[in-house]
């Protein structure tokens, strides 16, 4: 065979496992939003299912000497195809070296953390839960040495969600991130013009604000033909083509913006996986490259130009005449509240300035749990020192500190890190769009959204995962990730709204 009919081989290959891996994640988008609750175990045997075939292709024989066979003439393969076969490799490599006893032990765990740290949750007793999550952080180190690293045991479990991430690079990214935020955290508790956000408190009817954030997505050019959007409690994105990519959210009928600005987040998301590219779906070229590069569309889109002045400026008028609460209200007022900063105990309600400040923390812990230097059982006195060091908060209970968030539970570890890496490759990649696009925000103040939506289509959907997210980030703006860039943007904005010196 050639080399040309062998790469057709394997893309059909790769075109089945990836037909695969969505219908798993048509059943889990089904799971999340419509399945009755007695359907859980015979869902999860499912999804065992498909994920045992999805890993049986990934690390069959075959697809092994086609690789080697186009990797010694990869001369006669064009860029796509070659990075194409160089990203199936990463993943086939990391997938064989998990041995599949301990994927299912993995899997068992997971399944069991979550629901012991439900219950914990919910009870307020982290002690039920230490004995679980003792048993990830054993597990997690196991999965360290199988995968294999030379700095961090860390850096192998970041891998998975941030191809290339290293602790040695986050640690100096991290601790720039601190020595601005907690600074400028306390210059705004102690500003002489605090933001009133009472505006926010009021009647907002769940249909209401469906109607105008539909309106709103619609608007930035979320093609809801080629998308839809329910309810879930954990609201999330799933694409399972570039023309087929499911938002979720949810209500609150007394605050409009877990609905709002978690839509504007999720659709940024949504952009994201509409922008793929068609022809390569299933295929590397034709996957989101990262979970933070992901994190930074949404981020972008939520925070960047969701809370900007320009944006308000054009669908204030549209908010009022839809809530009569807010009738005759000033925008100015609207937009302050809308950016209040308030340090507090929850990440997920967190404003844009303190949010990378629960970040670091996990971080923190992660890696120390990981290397032994912190053990389970102190972990809620850990936490709570680091939360009066980095927000000057203590948690009243465990439930609103160590226990609030599921990852660990599920043996996510390396994940919340990405969160963090979005906010900066999202101020990142909006400086250079300013740069590139001079009209950017009179165009958003006139609600014309396509030129930065093309931008970032070319520079970031449309190259799928052709570079890691480093070299990603280099290709468009011509440096490395920085904190620097995100500090400048939130010193500038919020030095405004707060009246800084
Ligand atoms: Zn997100």
């Amino acid at each position: 065979m050639s080399t040309r009919e062998i790469y057709d081989q394997f893309h059909r290959h790769i075109r089945r496992l990836g037909d695969l891996r969505t219908a798993s994640h048509v059943l889990e988008w089904d799971q999340e939003t419509y399945m009755p609750p007695k359907g859980a175990t015979a869902r999860g045997q499912v999804l065992g299912t498909l994920a045992g075939l999805a890993h049986d292709q990934l690390t069959s024989d075959r697809l092994g000497r086609w690789i080697d066979e186009m990797l010694a003439a990869s001369s006669e393969l064009d860029e796509r195809q070659r990075a194409n076969v160089r990203e199936v490799q990463r993943d086939r490599e990391r997938a064989r070296k998990l041995p599949r006893e301990l994927v299912e032990r993995l899997s068992l765990a997971a399944s069991r953390g979550l629901e012991v740290w439900k219950h914990a949750r919910e009870t307020n007793r982290f002690a039920l839960f230490a004995p679980e999550l003792e048993k990830q952080v054993e597990l997690q180190r196991e999965v360290a040495e199988a995968y294999g690293y030379t700095g961090h045991p860390y850096d192998a479990l970041l891998e998975g969600y941030e191809p290339g991430a290293r602790v040695a690079d986050l640690d100096p990214l991290f601790r720039e991130l601190e020595e601005v935020l907690v600074p400028l955290v306390r210059a705004i508790q102690t500003s002489e013009t605090p933001i009133d956000s009472s505006i926010l408190r009021g009647d907002f009817p769940p249909e209401r604000q469906k109607k105008f954030a539909l309106e709103v997505i619609a608007a930035i050019g979320f093609d809801l033909d080629a998308g839809r959007v329910d309810v879930s409690a954990h609201p999330f994105c799933s694409g399972f083509a570039p023309q087929d990519v499911r938002l979720t959210t949810r209500f609150s009928p007394r605050d409009l913006r877990p609905a709002v600005f978690g839509l504007f987040h999720e659709a940024g998301h949504g952009l994201y996986e509409q922008g793929l590219e068609p022809s390569e779906r299933g295929l590397p070229i034709g996957q989101a490259v990262s979970m933070g590069v992901h994190e930074s569309q949404s981020r972008l889109w939520e925070n960047v130009i969701g809370r900007s002045r320009p944006f308000w400026q054009r669908f204030f008028p549209r908010i009022e005449s839809l809530f009569p609460m807010l009738f005759g209200r000033d925008m100015e007022d609207f937009y302050r509240a809308i950016n209040a900063v308030e340090p507090s105990f929850i990440r997920v309600e967190a404003d844009e300035v303190t949010y990378n400040l629960h970040i670091i923390l996990r971080y923190q812990i992660e890696k120390a749990l990981l290397s032994r230097e912190l053990a389970v059982k102190d972990l809620p006195t850990a936490w709570n020192e680091k939360m009066r060091t980095l927000l000057g908060v203590t948690p009243p209970d465990d439930a609103q500190g160590v226990l609030q968030d599921v990852h660990w539970s599920m043996g996510a570890f390396g994940y919340f890190p990405t969160y963090a890496l979005g906010n900066l490759y999202a101020a990142q990649i909006h400086r250079q769009a300013q740069l590139e696009l001079p009209r950017l925000w009179s165009d958003i103040a006139a609600g014309r959204f396509a030129p930065l939506r093309e931008w970032l289509r070319e520079k970031v959907h449309r190259n799928g995962r052709r570079w890691l997210p480093r070299q990603l980030l280099k290709e468009i703006t011509g440096e490395p990730p920085s904190a620097e860039f995100f500090c400048d943007y939130l010193r500038r904005k919020y030095g405004e709204l707060y009246r800084l010196g």
